[in-house]
């Protein structure tokens, strides 16, 4: 069977989560299209909530799904941190976990009172934008002792547990404040026993299986960490609450390890752990349901091979499981007859996402990879829609889509949630997986590779066309415009000029002082009298300065603003001429009611000349 290049699939699902990044970016961000972003986050509570990341094709920072990723994350290092070194990902990956447990502790300001979430799902949703430029309020939500939320402050505490674990000889101070905080939210979560106060999430992240795998989930991680055996005996004391298959007692084995429910995790661990029985029987049930079938029962297969548990992200739960797969495969615990199967499972599962159907899951990877992801800041409008423009003006590198569909159907389509967007959690379980098949099969990641992009789009301009002229004026209609990309970015200081040259009416005996600007339409700018550019040969301008309106990417009426100004020579005088005027080169002739891009018009953001030439 063919390998992959595993080392750059690592390489870039590693570096998606760079893109996802929200915040005040550090300067060695390795991409021009992302700024910093959600600045404000946070200040509605009087805290300092930024940074984290973005869930997904979205904007919300929902933190259950966060956390997990992370913790997933930081288990790959677990138990691949040989395969991540020698592929050079080590650095990137660790880079990338504290830049949300950083996040998390920020989210943790006292024992008991966690951050759950930041932002609105339905109002952001609502609004087809990039992150850079975002304007609807962002909430800030919490849990506390009275309405507490033990699965999101439980998986708090095993992303925190689990970063300990793997910065504890890198930076041991850190992992010292992630275990404190581990074992607030963990005796937190554990205290409460409740999810009662985790509702802003409801109808996108609600906690589906509860909190007790979390509890868990957490307690392994917290053993791992300290190495302090009350914790591993809570997590063993509720193994008994996790899903059950129904009518009976059959630890549940049909779903998948998921940002919602980790049992399957916990189990696996709590196999390598203590050794016993009862764990080993749980996750062999679960990965021969996956890959060979468990008592005449397995998970649905497409016709090419994808073990498909769920319409929406299907690729995410066989990769996250082919993880697992391959962890539990090298464990000298593992029935040896199966090892096998389990990893042919897991290769299989990791190389149809690859590009085993003739086409790559992979944003930016191998052969026809997805394009056109649900991800409103890789897109890049600045229309607010997701028809404009055609094609994304970035490639999100290294996004797993969420797959196909039963029959292996799939269509590459922005405007598709269910199949075609990507997500934190989605690339946490395929990292791990990638870093175990490098392990085995190696791979070449791209030499100092980066995600800077060619700007292809005039970022700032002006179109502009005659509304009227006559003897003594010209009226000009201009809209200007700000579609930012590399990255997007707010325009509250933008202006442009008009030059004219008034040769004529000096040789007359005119000067500037004698001719007037008025506006007839004006949708936020200080519009100037004739100004000097170069008193000697007669060159004027008008300023129009729109400083103070806010023109962004980020809607119809957002990204340009229009203006209608006429310039008049003195009343009753006929020797206005356009014809020697830099700014109407290029809008001669445009019929009326028309306008036209022009760099006889330049731009300036903040005085700084940002699109055009001037005479
Ligand atoms: C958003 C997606 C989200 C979906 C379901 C869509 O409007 O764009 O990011 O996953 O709603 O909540
Ligand atoms: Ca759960």
């Amino acid at each position: 069977a063919t390998n992959y290049n595993y080392g750059e699939a690592l390489q870039k699902a590693i570096m998606f989560y760079e893109f996802q990044r929200s915040g005040e970016l550090p300067d060695d961000i390795r991409n021009n299209w992302r700024g910093d972003s959600g600045l404000s986050d946070g200040s509605d509570v009087g805290l300092d909530l930024t940074g984290g990341w973005y869930d997904a094709g979205d904007h919300v920072k929902f933190n259950l799904p966060m956390a997990y990723t992370a913790t997933m994350l930081a288990w790959s290092i677990y138990e691949a941190e040989d395969a991540l070194r020698d592929s050079g990902q080590l650095e990137y990956l660790l880079k990338e976990i504290k830049w949300a447990t950083d996040y998390l502790i920020k989210c943790h300001p006292s024992a008991n009172v966690f951050y759950y979430q930041v932002g609105d799902g339905n109002a952001d949703h609502s609004w087809w934008g990039p992150a850079e430029v975002m304007q609807m309020e962002r909430p800030s939500f919490k849990v506390d002792l009275s309405k507490p939320g033990s699965a999101v402050t439980g998986e708090a505490a095993a992303a925190l547990a689990a970063a300990a674990v793997i910065f504890e000889d890198i930076d041991p101070a850190y992992a010292a404040t992630c275990i404190k905080h581990a074992k607030e939210l963990f005796a937190f979560a554990d205290t409460a026993k409740s999810d009662s106060g985790y509702t802003a999430a409801n109808g996108f992240y609600s906690s589906h299986s509860g909190f007790y795998d979390e509890l868990s989930w957490a307690g392994v991680w917290l053993y791992l960490a300290t190495g302090e055996t009350p914790y591993l005996t809570k997590a063993e004391s509720y193994v008994s609450n996790w899903g059950t298959e129904p009518q009976s007692s059959t630890i549940a084995y049909k779903w998948a390890q998921s940002w919602d429910d980790k049992h399957n995790g916990a189990a696996l661990l709590l196999a390598k752990i203590t050794g016993k029985e009862v764990y080993k029987t749980a996750t062999e049930m679960h990965l021969d349901y996956w890959s060979v079938g468990y008592n005449g029962s397995r998970v649905s297969y497409t016709p090419k091979g994808l073990a498909w548990l769920d319409s929406w992200g299907a690729l995410r739960y066989a990769t996250t499981t082919a993880f697992l797969a391959s962890v539990y495969a090298d464990w000298s615990g593992c029935t040896p007859s199966k090892v096998d199967t389990y990893k042919t499972f897991a290769k299989q599962q990791v190389d149809y996402a690859l590009g085993s159907t003739g086409r790559s899951f992979v944003v930016g990877f191998g052969t026809n990879p997805s394009e056109r992801p649900h991800h409103r800041t890789a897109h890049g409008s600045w229309a607010d829609s997701q028809t404009t423009p055609n094609n994304h003006r970035h490639t999100i590198y290294g996004a797993l889509v969420g797959g196909p569909g039963k029959d292996d159907s799939y269509t590459d389509d922005i405007g598709n949630y269910i199949n075609n967007e990507i997500a934190c959690d989605y690339n946490a379980g395929f990292v791990g997986a990638l870093a175990k098949l490098y392990g085995e099969y190696g791979g070449n990641p791209i030499e100092n590779f980066k995600a800077i992009e060619e700007v292809t789009d005039d970022e700032f301009f002006v179109e502009a066309g005659i509304n009227a002229s006559g003897n003594n004026f010209i009226e000009v209609k201009a809209l200007i415009n700000n579609r930012t990309g590399w990255p997007a970015r707010m325009g509250d200081k933008l202006s442009f000029k008009y030059f004219v040259d008034i040769t004529e009416g000096v040789n007359l005996g005119y000067s500037a002082a004698d001719f007037t600007v008025k506006t007839n339409y004006n949708a936020g700018a200080t519009v100037s009298n004739l100004l000097p550019w170069d008193v000697e040969n007669n060159i004027y301008y008008v300023d129009v300065d729109f400083t103070g309106t806010k023109i962004y990417p980020g809607g119809q009426s957002a990204y340009r603003k229009e203006v209608q100004f006429r310039i008049a020579g003195p009343m009753n005088t006929n020797f206005w001429d356009n014809s020697n005027d830099f700014s109407y080169t290029d809008i001669k002739g445009v019929s009326s009611g028309k306008t036209v891009k022009t760099v006889y018009i330049p731009v300036y953001d903040a005085g700084v000349k940002v699109f055009g030439d001037e005479p």
